[in-house]
């Protein structure tokens, strides 16, 4: 038994992988692959509407919003959403919580004018934490704010949507539908696919109609351009066919497995048994405040980084894959999307306390 945590790609549900495997050759009984068929098949359209029903089932995102499946991953949206959302001589702002934030940054400011940091990751005495939207340097007038509520590296995790006055864009690559979210809170939600959802280079984009009603900047990308791929129904080229499908099956999973709320009593409880462990112990240790500490992605340290390799050796052999840190971060990480049981979480514990036993 192999418990992957990989921060991305990551882990997938077992049930759609096989589901997969078995209809490889032969989807929908037509003798062919679901990569065989032409998207414009009435067959492979009507997957793509169950899909979108059911994520707004499994979000209720209202009908004020339209959902796009997209092309290139979340950095695609790092681009996608300054084109589409504001003019080039506009203000936006940003929050930098992270290593995420900081790219989305990056290429934002190639579109707009200015970039306004609203506030940055500091050190408290809890451990590095996220300050007070009551401190943030918002600016007047700003076409929107963008943050991302989960930082896949940093581990670090704004649990409270900023209530601010100009619509709010989040990066939710790494949580979404993890846990349940009022989606009216937002303008625009985007996740790159391959920590919740399905394969890699694959994009969920969830926006309020108001903000595709115009597009600000005269040369947007067509393939990114919200208003031309809500026109065509993200197909005005062929899209990523397989992916889509996949992350079909993935919704369709969530919704057996008991849906979002379910996800999140499972991530909670997770979550809780890692950072307990962490907590208890003087041999590693996690230095995220506590009210901002992400579910999703636990980084942490051994007190002595010699172990670091044997860690991951040891952690190996018993099936525990993929538990290094990001390489700008170093240490470990274990990331514990929706495909990860508790099982893994409690066979990762398990580990760590004789390790500890073992070289403390
Ligand atoms: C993984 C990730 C991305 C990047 O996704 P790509 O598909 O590799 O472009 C962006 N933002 C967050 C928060 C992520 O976790």
């Amino acid at each position: 038994m192999k418990f992957n945590f990989s921060a991305g790609p990551a882990m997938l549900p077992a049930p759609v992988l096989k589901k997969a495997q078995k209809e490889l050759c032969d989807w929908q009984g037509l003798g062919i692959s679901v990569m065989e068929i032409s998207h414009r098949d009435p067959i492979y359209v009507r997957m793509t509407e169950e899909a979108e029903q059911d994520l707004r089932d499994l979000m209720s995102i209202p009908d004020n919003y339209t959902v796009l499946f997209m092309h290139g991953g979340g950095r695609g949206q790092f681009s996608a959403v300054p084109q589409n959302l504001a003019k080039p001589d506009a203000t936006v702002d940003y929050l930098d919580s992270g290593i995420w934030s900081q790219f989305a940054i990056r290429e934002a400011a190639k579109y707009v004018q200015q970039v306004n940091l609203v506030a940055k990751v500091t050190e408290t005495a809890a451990g590095k934490a996220i300050p007070q939207v009551s401190d943030w340097q918002l600016s007047e007038n700003a076409a929107y704010l963008h943050y991302c509520p989960n930082e896949t590296v940093d581990g670090i995790a704004l649990h409270t949507v900023p209530d601010v006055s100009v619509p709010v864009v989040a990066d939710m690559s790494s949580v979404i539908l993890a846990e349940p979210i009022d989606v009216s809170q937002f303008g625009l939600i985007y996740a790159g696919a391959q920590k919740n959802i399905g394969p890699s280079g694959f994009a969920v984009v969830i926006v309020r109609n108001d903000l595709i009603a115009e597009t600000c900047q005269d040369k947007v990308c067509t393939v990114m351009n919200y208003k031309v791929q809500a026109a065509d129904k993200s197909m005005y080229n062929t899209p990523n066919t397989f992916a889509w499908y996949l992350a079909a099956e993935v919704f369709k999973w969530l919704k057996a497995e008991g849906g979002v709320e379910a996800m999140a009593d499972l991530n909670q409880r997770k979550a809780a048994l890692l950072y307990e462990c962490i907590d208890n112990s003087s041999f590693y240790r996690n230095t995220v405040a506590i009210a901002n500490r992400s579910r999703m992605n636990v980084p942490f340290q051994l007190r002595d980084d010699a172990l670091d390799a044997v860690f991951l050796r040891e952690a190996e052999a018993e099936g525990l894959m993929s538990l290094k840190g990001h390489r700008f971060v170093g240490g470990m990480r274990a990331s514990m999307y929706n495909a990860m049981p508790f099982a893994g979480a409690q066979a990762l514990v398990d580990f760590m306390t004789r390790f500890e036993k073992q070289y403390s």
